[in-house]
């Protein structure tokens, strides 16, 4: 008789008879992958080349039921389990070594409702899945800057992008969730129905159960913003942070502006002499009036002398995706994350040093201008408590060759212990790293207790732990 192992919570191998996966084949929408057979390679191949998990079985679903079915499996048979819905995770989260994996990345519809402004997404969605179907009723909702990135992970974490300062977190515009809980029931989440359950899911990640349907409030943008790229020597970035952090304190909600720094990318609009020479960009958005965004973007544009400005007007789907070229998977990546309340000019020494040393062509530190509508929501109202966060500095280490590996890490963890003293402490769950598990109650701060209570009313055996765990009190 064939067999086929899983590994366990316990992280044992216990064998699954073929029977079992016969019937479970036979009962689903969609299909099993066993290692080998199709699919099971896709599924398992995520955005950081640096996860390289091999499950036991995958179970590829295209519905809620696909789903129930693929949870009672790994809970009757106590498997390791992982979820996956954009595989854009930097942890690896989304795969396990041995275990079951869900795998929800064919599930990507996406239901605009114009007369209602909501939409009904999918969680195989990506941000770009939504951004094309609410913008052709000029709606959207705020998602982040990489338009592959899937829709679950980024609004289960928070959300945040370029309308959040304007429309608040994703998690903010979250109207209700259908969830598949441990148990293997479906529930319906939202303020009314299990309302402690919808509180946790937004923020909380992974850990309450696997979200089959996001239902999101949808608000009246575009279809054109002002948006685009200025572009500056480096020589210049201490005054230009300097300068940024005055324009940011005073910026409308409408205005978001994300600095970069890296080696210039040769952008078809940038001479060649600055071609992987280091530059600082600001990347800005005014989520409102052209007109508007004009005038309010005028001391952004005013200041040093830039190499190139190219802000215009411009569709936003096609804002939404500017940055896909340098996002694209299969780079080895590691990140390290802090967040501020201000930039101190000690902060801003300790990063611009850094940005100095870049270890290899691709890596950036990005500082994103967050605040406004996310601001006035309390720090209690949703799992995501770091409302005061003005600013979210980003070291995103990307990198070709494995043989790079130590020089990259040990150079986004010296700036990252640098701004340590100047940072308020808290972080942003979906930009830690898999070695950041000591960081989990930092991240959600006073909320933490009460996550680890609902983790213990929705899964008390923690079978949703390959995430940022909450462990259950
Ligand atoms: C290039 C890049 C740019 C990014 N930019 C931004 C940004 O601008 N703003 C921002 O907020 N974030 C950003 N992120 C971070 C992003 O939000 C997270 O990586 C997020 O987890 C991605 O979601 P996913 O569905 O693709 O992830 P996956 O890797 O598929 O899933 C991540 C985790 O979420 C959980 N999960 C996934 N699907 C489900 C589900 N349906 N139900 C329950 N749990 C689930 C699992 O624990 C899983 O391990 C960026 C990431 C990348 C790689």
């Amino acid at each position: 008789m064939t067999v086929h192992t899983v590994v366990t919570l316990e992280a044992s191998d216990k064998q699954i008879p073929e029977h079992a996966i016969v019937a479970l084949r036979g009962n689903l929408r969609g299909t099993v992958a066993l290692p080998g057979e199709d699919g099971y390679d896709t599924a398992r191949t995520i955005w950081n080349a640096m996860i390289d998990k091999r499950p036991g079985v995958v179970v590829r679903c295209l519905g809620a039921a696909d789903v129930i079915k693929a949870v009672k499996l790994a809970r009757d048979e106590r498997a390791l389990l992982a979820v996956r819905s954009g595989g854009h995770n930097i942890a690896g989260n989304a795969v396990c070594d041995g275990g079951v994996l869900i795998d929800l990345s064919l599930m990507r519809s996406v239901r605009v409702d114009p007369m209602s402004g909501t939409a009904r997404v999918e969680p195989g969605a990506t941000l770009a899945d939504l951004d094309k179907e609410a913008q052709a009723f000029g709606l959207a909702t705020p998602l982040g800057i990489n338009s592959t990135t899937g829709i679950a992970g980024l609004t289960l974490g928070g959300g945040f992008g370029w309308t959040t300062r304007k429309f608040g977190l994703t998690v903010d515009n979250l109207i209700s969730a259908d969830v598949v809980t441990a148990d293997g029931r479906l529930l319906r989440a939202s303020e009314k129905e299990h309302p402690d359950l919808f509180w946790a899911l937004r923020g909380g990640g992974g850990n309450f159960g696997i979200v089959t349907s996001f239902e999101f409030k949808l608000h009246p943008l575009g279809p054109e913003v002002l948006c685009g790229l200025i572009v500056h020597p480096f020589e210049q970035a201490t005054q230009l942070l300097r300068d940024f952090r005055r324009i940011a304190k005073e910026a409308p909600d409408e205005l978001t502006t994300w600095v970069v720094m890296r080696k210039a990318p040769p952008l078809p609009f940038l001479p060649a002499e600055w071609h992987g020479t280091e530059v600082l960009v600001f990347a800005c958005c005014y989520a409102g009036d052209i007109k508007d965004g004009e005038k309010a973007t005028k001391a952004l544009r005013a200041l040093g002398r830039p190499i190139a400005d190219v802000v215009s007007p411009q569709p936003f789907t096609g804002w939404q995706a500017a940055f896909d070229p340098l996002l694209t998977p299969g780079a080895r990546n590691y990140w390290k994350s802090h967040d501020f309340t201000d930039l101190s000019d000690g902060a801003i020494k300790v990063i611009v040093d850094a940005a100095r040393g870049l270890p290899s062509p691709e890596c950036e530190v990005f500082i994103a201008h967050v605040g406004g509508a996310m601001e006035r929501v309390a720090a209690d109202a949703t799992a995501w408590p770091n409302r005061d966060a003005h600013f979210i500095m980003n070291a995103h280490t990307r990198w070709r060759d494995k043989a790079q590996d130590s020089a990259c890490i040990a150079w986004a963890r010296r700036l990252y212990e640098a701004a340590a003293p100047f940072a308020s402490g808290s972080v942003y769950v979906n930009f830690m790293p898999a070695d950041e598990s000591h960081r989990v109650e930092n991240a959600y701060g006073t909320n933490y207790s009460r996550l680890a209570e609902i983790k213990r009313r929705y899964d008390p055996d923690n079978l949703f732990r390959m995430n940022q765990n909450i462990r259950p009190t």
